[in-house]
């Protein structure tokens, strides 16, 4: 699992070098909740804005390693500005729980945060310009194989169907029809442009992004069976399409 002073640590010298500019958003029982902003080179006067998270949940370490990873082998692309946010929930790895130290579910607390950490990560949000793309990382311990919760402003499901054929070349998909309680086809569960975030009051992050400019979402989902090499490489497959895809 994931010490996290160290990985902190890692991360802020992996992000450094990958040229990228670090801000400390807040301080959760001595760690530090780290941001991280790179702008757009060669891309002109508007570049396409990504936003990348993960970490929100203590006990999913696959997200947080793959960015680290796509950080150390420079995978992400010069021409978008980007905001990573890789490691949301510091006492909930500290911990290894889904929850944070105090036993909140941080993605159900992105509307009206009561918690540092998602008061901090909105305000970061409603400071910044729109993003046009934003992907959230997470893991499932129930599911077997991997899939993903989709949010368009076209309602179109074929991006989010070319993302999840590349991650299948890393690994399988989740196959069952009903996910989480939710319709499912070949591991999409695909969310209509009109879809009703208004009626819930307890918001994970992809409803807080979804609502500030309706940008596509993308969250992505490992399965927390599967080998953690397959989950990073899963995980890294999917963000890469997903830019390729939206940003071309
Ligand atoms: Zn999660």
């Amino acid at each position: 699992m994931i010490d996290p002073e160290r990985f902190c640590e890692s991360l802020a010298q992996l992000a450094t070098q990958a040229g990228f500019a670090q801000q400390t958003l807040a301080e959760i029982s001595g760690y530090p909740l780290l941001a991280f902003q790179r702008n757009a080179r060669g891309a002109g006067e508007s570049p396409f804005r990504l936003y990348l998270s993960s970490g929100v949940h203590g006990d999913e370490p696959a997200g947080p390693l793959a960015i680290a990873r796509m950080l150390e082998n420079d995978l992400l692309p010069q021409r978008l500005e980007l905001v990573l946010l890789p490691f949301i929930n510091p006492t909930g790895f500290a911990l290894r729980t889904r929850e944070n130290a105090l036993g909140q579910d941080l993605n159900r607390d992105f509307r009206h945060p009561k918690n540092q950490e998602t008061l901090a990560v909105k305000n970061l949000i409603d400071s910044l310009p729109p993003f046009d793309l934003s992907l959230a990382l997470h893991e499932d311990w129930e599911s077997v194989g991997f899939y993903m919760y989709s949010i368009s402003p076209d309602s179109d499901p074929s991006k989010a169907r070319a993302i999840l054929e590349a991650v299948e070349q890393a690994g399988p998909l989740e196959r069952s029809s009903l996910i989480d309680g939710s319709p499912a086809h070949g591991g999409l569960i695909d969310r209509p442009a009109n879809f009703d975030i208004e009626g819930r009051d307890d918001w994970p992050e992809a409803f807080l992004l979804y609502s500030k400019s309706r940008h596509a979402h993308y969250t992505l989902e490992s399965a927390s069976s599967a080998p953690l090499e397959q989950r990073i490489a899963q995980h890294t497959a999917g963000v890469l399409r997903a830019i390729e895809l939206h940003c071309s």
